[in-house]
């Protein structure tokens, strides 16, 4: 007998099969019992009939704990009333290992609850979906850098430096060196743009944040990007293709996960290029208009600011051209300002905050040479990336993208503790 997955079952009507399956729910009366079961691929409902298998089945299935592990005989037919279209005749049930008392049930559970049984949770229907809108969104990536030219050159988890100085960073020994878990690996991924042209990476990167938001992980994973010859407003328009391509893939290929999580989906239909730019400067002025006197400029936007600005806004919207002491030391100064850089922060919509973060970077070598000293970064540390600026060097820009905030904003899941399997949060390393 052909073994086949819940998300199968389409090609497989009318045919008896066998499925390898866990039971996520019943509901049963004296006469029929009603399994609710998952693969891993999908959801699907398995009907048995005491009629049809006889009391001892039947017996069997009645008795079936949550998360019970099985393989089903059963076959498949078209169920028009089903969420998934299809359901299972239940001829046979062979018990793998019966659960005993899974601790998350039917019912409403804390936080910090499931968050100690992670590793349970992820079987959750909403975890499902979320997990497939995680996956969806990396495929979607490399179909898009792919389809632009893009060469995926992954740099380094374990540096000597990092772009951003050292108070975020994990410490960790290299044999008799120190080193750090990386924090970007944009640098890396400037030298291989001068290699490759145009480059992606994704990548675990690791900050010691202090802070404790639903928008800051420990651990989390970016998307990056950089690209030879090219300058900031390219760099914006690649930007926002690659943004509206992979809400359009969420959109179309995960219809079913979306609706499970009762996500608006007409939040999602109108994310196309291109996307509103608005300035730093016209961005402290809204955010004057709109009654935040505390703020002047100079400083660096918090989440309410970030989501009062994208208020104004149903897209994404670029904030261009920071004050230059706010950001890092490598970015390209605005032609006719020395006030301002040449960068741009997405900001997504519903108050999901930053997603990339982006900018045109210093290609002379003498200011980049100035800047490394001006941030007393150790230069001796840095020397390779400023001899980059000795061997052809070029106007290049690029970005990285948060993935978990992504996931989060395109699922319109609360916190960013839903969008990783095993979150790295503040005050939790397990499970
Ligand atoms: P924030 O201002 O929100 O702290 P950032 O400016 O420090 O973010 P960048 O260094 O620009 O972040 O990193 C690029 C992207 O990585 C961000 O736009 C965001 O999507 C994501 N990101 C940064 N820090 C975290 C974190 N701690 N957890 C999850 N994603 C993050
Ligand atoms: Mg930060
Ligand atoms: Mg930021
Ligand atoms: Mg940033």
């Amino acid at each position: 007998m052909k073994k086949i997955m819940i998300n199968e079952m389409s090609y497989h009507v009318g045919e008896t099969i066998k499925l390898g399956a866990w039971l996520a729910n019943k509901r049963s009366s004296g006469k029929i019992a009603f399994l609710q079961l998952r693969d891993g691929s999908g959801f699907v409902q398995g009907v048995v009939v005491k009629e049809e298998v006889g009391e001892d089945i039947f017996q069997k299935a009645k008795g079936l704990t949550q998360e019970t592990s099985m393989y089903v005989i059963g076959e498949v037919t078209k169920d028009e009333r089903s969420s998934f279209g299809y359901e299972l005749q239940v001829k046979e049930i062979e018990v793998i290992q019966a659960a005993v008392d899974f601790p998350i049930t039917p019912k409403e559970h804390g936080t910090e609850f499931l968050m100690d049984n992670r590793h349970l949770w992820l079987r959750s229907r909403k975890q499902h979906a979320v997990m497939k809108i995680r996956n969806e969104i990396i495929r979607a990536t490399y179909e898009f850098f792919n389809n632009n030219g893009h060469i995926k050159a992954d740099p380094p988890i374990l540096t000597g430096s990092s772009p951003e100085g050292t108070s975020e960073l994990f410490h960790t020994k290299y044999f008799d060196e120190d080193a750090y878990l990386s924090q970007s690996g944009q640098l890396y991924l400037e030298a291989s743009a001068m290699a490759l042209g145009k480059v992606f990476s994704f990548g675990p990167t690791f900050r010691a944040e202090k802070s404790k938001t639903r928008r800051h992980l420990i651990e989390f994973w970016m998307i990056e990007q950089e690209m030879a010859f090219c300058e900031l407003e390219e760099n914006l328009e690649i930007q926002e293709q690659y943004v509206a391509f992979i809400a359009q893939a969420v959109l179309k290929n995960c219809k079913i996960e979306l609706e499970r999580l009762g996500r608006d989906l007409s939040k999602l239909e109108n994310i196309q290029a291109p996307f509103p730019r608005i300035t730093y400067d016209d961005a402290i002025k809204l955010l004057h208009e709109k009654g935040f006197d505390d703020i002047v400029w100079g400083d660096d936007f918090g989440a309410p600011h970030e989501t009062a600005i994208a208020e104004s806004y149903d897209k994404p919207v670029f904030i261009t051209h920071y004050p230059v002491g706010i950001k890092p030391f490598y970015m390209q100064p605005h032609p006719t300002r020395d006030d301002v850089v040449l960068c741009a922060d997405l900001i997504a919509p519903e108050g999901y905050g930053e997603i990339i973060g982006g900018s045109e970077r210093i290609w002379d070598y003498d200011l980049l040479k100035q800047r490394i000293q001006e941030h007393g970064l150790d230069e001796a540390a840095y020397a390779w990336y400023l001899d980059l600026r000795k061997q052809g060097s070029v106007p290049h820009s690029g970005f990285g993208l948060g993935l978990e905030r992504t996931v989060a904003w395109l699922s319109g899941v609360e916190h960013i503790r839903e969008t990783i399997p095993f979150p790295r949060l503040l005050n939790r390393l397990y499970p």
